[in-house]
């Protein structure tokens, strides 16, 4: 056991880095920007079928009767955190100056976004209480969005007037959260039956609703057919290394 909570550990703080490079995309201009939104694409597809296939029938083992009620839950706790109390939110690059001119938005943003992020860690931290395929797999699904996240949020700093260092360090923050939710779910493991679904609902909240509207917003079809992708490397990881 010891061998997996140091893969997950390590695994968390990758993601977090993820979240910093993100960041620094924005405020360094020397990364292709449009290669990001493949990763929205490609990691909507492939957190969808992770959530689906993959946490949800892992959880229906564990606590068949709770699981229904608590994906929903961790479906909308991300809604409630980055629509609800967050006024302004959406993945993608923040062009909507005007929102954050002398409010708080910009710490709200970081709150509701951190409670996510929190999430991913503890997917995570969960998948290899379980296995360490499906820790894998929940790590590649948080990976894959991770660089966009730390986008999204350096450029709310940006919008916001805060300097480059700034929104990188914000962007570290919510990295940190991803951290302390893997060191959380390890320190808790016997939470599993209530985290694993949880975590499957956040997951499905923002493969659905954070990343999928701005694969739709693109036109042409090549950030569709990016979605399907996703689904069909999770497939083919099935295929390869599943073990059942
Ligand atoms: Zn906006
Ligand atoms: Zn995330």
């Amino acid at each position: 056991m010891p061998a997996a909570y140091a893969a997950a550990l390590a695994l968390g703080v990758i993601a977090a880095l993820a979240n910093i490079f993100g960041g620094l995309v924005l405020t360094g201009r020397s990364w292709e920007r449009r290669y990001l939104r493949y990763f929205v694409a490609v990691g909507a597809g492939f957190m969808l079928g992770a959530s689906l296939l993959e946490m949800l029938p892992e959880s229906w083992k564990l606590a068949p009767a709770s699981t229904p009620f608590l994906l929903l839950l961790g479906f909308l706790l991300v809604h409630f955190v980055e629509h609800t109390v967050t006024s302004h939110f959406h993945f993608g690059e923040e062009t909507h100056a005007t929102e954050y001119v002398g409010g708080h938005l910009p710490v709200a943003v970081m709150t509701g976004l951190g409670i996510h992020t929190f999430f991913d860690g503890v997917a995570i931290g969960s998948g290899f209480l379980v296995s360490a395929w499906l820790g894998w797999i929940i790590f590649l699904a948080v990976f894959m969005h991770k660089i966009p996240e730390g986008f999204t949020m350096a450029s709310v700093m940006l919008a916001a007037g805060k300097g480059n260092r700034a929104a990188v360090l914000a962007a570290a923050a919510i990295g940190g959260a991803s951290v302390a939710g893997v060191a959380v779910m390890l320190m808790y493991p016997v939470s599993l039956p209530q985290a694993l679904p949880f975590a499957a609902g956040v997951t499905l909240y923002v493969a659905a609703t954070d990343l999928l509207p701005e694969v739709n917003r693109e036109p042409g079809i090549r950030m569709a057919l990016g979605v399907f992708l996703g689904v069909v490397i999770l497939a083919g990881l099935q295929l390869a290394f599943r073990g059942r």
